[in-house]
């Protein structure tokens, strides 16, 4: 089992380090940030993700998961360091490695111990080892040897924890057999199998991957307009389209459009890329401008449907990006916020999780419920926009006892079109009929 380090604990960097020490290493997780490092201490996550506290307390308990402030400390014996600092996109959409760059130096001044593998998780742009390779270089203090390795992270958040002993595939970025093999070793307990390529090639498998993912929604997202206009039940076709095992039946929902810490920052970031080197990703743009006007669809359809939204009261129901996650990174939530503030509606927004961290980004404009039913009291539309289940399985005779009109535009497709017309309710959904 090998001594390691984890630079950065956020979603990915704390759920790799705790899992790493779930399958026997001896796991240290530093971050610049004392307020969380001080709760780790504790064995409290400070991100909401299901199962992670427990497994943080069982291997805090067991001597095998450490966290500190000090890179020093944490890089003393270290035999793999891994970076998993974020890669939050630019104003021209390109990636921002500043904190990647950081680490690297972090990395260069402290490490001790001659054959130290360095493993960016980090997603970044291809190319990106090598300057890493070279920032870690330019800042050793002593002539240390080193190796640099690619592996992208393809963890969900929500099912972080799952995804890690679960996955689909490992990749490894390496140019030497040596640090590859070191790498592979230390995955080897999860059983998850495990592809070697070249470090350009696993930093591409991480962008394409997310690209594709994104393609896929925003291409279900067009059909189920079309679907609208056409009656047709987007239900339906999407089933019928995923039968089809060349296609797949996942990532065919239809809803309000992707959001999240990765697909908004590394669509942009794959088209840069591709500018980059005088490609323009015609493809990847549309995806991206079709999700950008998915995302405001309920809007439109509320503003079709009443003309003004001038003094309604508008309950929101999910706020973050999507179920079981506290994260509101590029939520579909602010865009709608925004918008109906702008339109003058009054809003009421509800998140089981995630409410502390959405008044961060839309401050005072709206006011939060402390449950669902307090969101819908007297209101006269409501939104889904997150398919938590406590919001896809409230029955729907709720709309009808707490709002003043039972009128719901459902961003996320949540009931049976058949439900909704045993009940009283008024009901526009994504890609099929509305029910009046
Ligand atoms: P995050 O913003 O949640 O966490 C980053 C952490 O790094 C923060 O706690 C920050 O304080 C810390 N940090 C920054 N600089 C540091 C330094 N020099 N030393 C120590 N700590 C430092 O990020 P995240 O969501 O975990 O994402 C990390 C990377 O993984 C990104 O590149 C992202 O694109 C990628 N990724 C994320 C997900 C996801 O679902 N969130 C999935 C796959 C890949």
């Amino acid at each position: 089992m090998k001594k390691i380090a984890v630079v950065g604990t956020g979603y990915v960097g704390l759920v790799t380090g705790v899992c790493l020490s779930d399958i026997g290493h001896d796991v240290t997780c530093v971050d610049i940030d004392e307020q969380k490092v001080e709760k780790m201490k504790k064995g409290i996550s400070p991100i909401y993700e299901p199962g992670l506290d427990e497994l943080m307390k069982k291997n805090i308990k067991n001597g095998r998961l450490h966290f500190t402030t000090s890179h020093k400390e944490a890089f003393k014996d270290a035999e793999v360091i891994y970076i998993a600092v974020g890669t939050p996109q630019k104003e021209d959409g390109s990636a921002d490695l500043q904190f990647v760059e950081q680490a690297a130096k972090d990395i260069a001044e402290n490490i001790e111990r001659d054959g130290v593998v360095v493993v960016t998780k980090s997603t970044v742009p291809v190319g990106t080892n090598d300057k890493v390779r070279t920032w870690i270089k330019q800042h050793l203090k002593k002539d240390i040897h080193f190796d640099v390795v690619s592996n992208p992270e393809f963890l969900r958040e929500g099912s972080a924890i799952y995804d890690t002993f679960h996955g689909d595939r490992i990749v490894i970025g390496a140019d030497n057999e040596r640090a590859a093999s070191i790498i592979e070793e230390v995955n080897k307990p999860f059983g998850i199998p495990i592809f070697k390529t070249d470090i350009h090639s696993a930093e591409m498998i991480k962008y394409a991957s997310n690209a594709f993912l994104a393609t896929k929604i925003s291409f279900i997202n067009e059909i189920a307009n079309i679907c609208e206009k056409v009656g047709a039940n987007i239900e339906d076709v999407a089933y019928g389209m995923g039968l089809d095992t060349r296609i797949g039946p996942q990532f065919l929902r239809a809803g309000i459009g992707y959001g999240g810490s990765c697909f908004p920052k590394d669509t942009k970031a794959l088209v840069q890329i591709a500018g980059d080197v005088d490609h323009k990703f015609d493809l990847l743009e549309a995806v991206i401008n079709v999700n950008n006007k998915q995302q405001v669809k309920l809007v439109e359809k509320a503003r079709n449907r009443f003309g003004s939204l001038q003094g309604k009261k508008v309950a929101l129901l999910g706020l973050a990006f999507k179920p079981n996650t506290d994260d509101m990174r590029e939520a579909a939530s602010i865009v709608i916020a925004k918008e109906l503030v702008k339109d003058g509606a009054f809003v009421v927004a509800y998140d089981p999780i995630a409410m502390e961290n959405a008044k961060c980004v839309i401050d005072d404009e709206i006011m939060y419920a402390n449950s669902i039913e307090e969101a819908l009291r007297d209101a006269d539309i409501a939104m889904i926009v997150t398919e938590w289940d406590e919001i896809k399985n409230l029955p729907l005779d709720t709309f009808v006892r707490f709002m003043k009109t039972p009128v719901v535009f459902d961003g996320r497709n949540c009931y049976a079109l058949e439900e909704v017309a045993k009940h009283n309710v008024e009901y526009h959904s994504i890609g099929r009929e509305s029910i009046l």
